[in-house]
């Protein structure tokens, strides 16, 4: 049992200053979780780890990762155990590893819900492709889930927004930046979630891309675009989308 690696409390931040991602690293084996923190590092995550889950329930509260890489054999528990832990109260993705590759295990992994499924020995450039193609993913709601806001319909898994019955046209990121806001209806989300959501890789100064949808989004979803009632601007800080 490695117990090497305890709280990297000095590394745990709320919000990372240069907006890189947090991926918590739940791996109680000490080869793994070297090469993990090393080449997560200079991939530009930050990382903080666990080998225990007890320590990960301390992390996920401490330093709200954007990311959950999670081994299935843990010295205290399964991992797919707490992976439902992790999904009843969070949406933060999580990404199974596991050293057997069993049918079994990956269809349980993905049933619980997990992003994503890596059998040791994996490769890091693959598991970095797959983390990225993750984080890139606008936060999922649950399958079946309607957000309604005002006359507006979004049905997340017909991928549609109707106001009233009649379909408001959207293009692909136009949808899948107005799924980021309706998963967290009511609350603000910043301007970098929105950019490492949705645009993986834009510099962070380069923020028009994301003005720009954002504009043509209250044009389809506002009765007054210059006043919008729904998608309000946090100035300096991100948008909200109200009910
Ligand atoms: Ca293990």
């Amino acid at each position: 049992m490695c117990t090497r690696y305890t709280y990297r409390s000095d590394i745990v931040t709320m919000v990372d200053p240069e907006g890189r991602s947090v991926v918590m690293v739940v791996e109680d084996e000490e080869s793994y979780q070297d090469a993990l923190n090393i080449g997560l590092t200079v991939e530009g995550f930050v990382v903080v780890a666990a080998s225990t889950i007890t320590q990960a329930r301390a992390l996920m509260t401490s330093s709200k990762p954007d990311l959950v890489l999670l081994d299935i054999m843990l010295p205290d528990g399964s991992g797919i155990d707490y992976c439902r832990e992790i999904y009843d109260t969070s949406r933060t993705p999580v990404i199974m590893v596991s050293a057997r590759s069993s049918e079994v295990d990956v269809v349980l992994g993905l049933e619980i819900g997990a992003a994503d499924y890596v059998t040791k020995p994996y490769r890091l450039r693959e598991l970095v492709a797959r983390m990225r193609a993750v984080l890139r993913r606008p936060l999922t709601l649950s399958d079946d889930e309607i957000v309604t806001f005002g006359d507006l319909r979004l049905d997340i898994v017909r991928r549609t927004l109707a106001r009233r019955g009649v379909e408001v046209e959207l293009s692909r990121k136009e949808f899948d930046l107005l799924a980021l806001f309706a998963s967290r209806l009511g609350q603000v989300v910043t301007r970098e979630v929105c950019l490492d959501t949705l645009w993986w890789g834009l510099e962070l100064s380069d923020t028009r891309t994301l003005d720009t949808h954002v504009k043509r989004l209250r044009q389809k979803i506002e009765v007054d675009p210059a006043n919008p009632a729904h998608l309000i601007t946090i100035r300096g800080v991100g948008f909200r989308l109200d009910a």
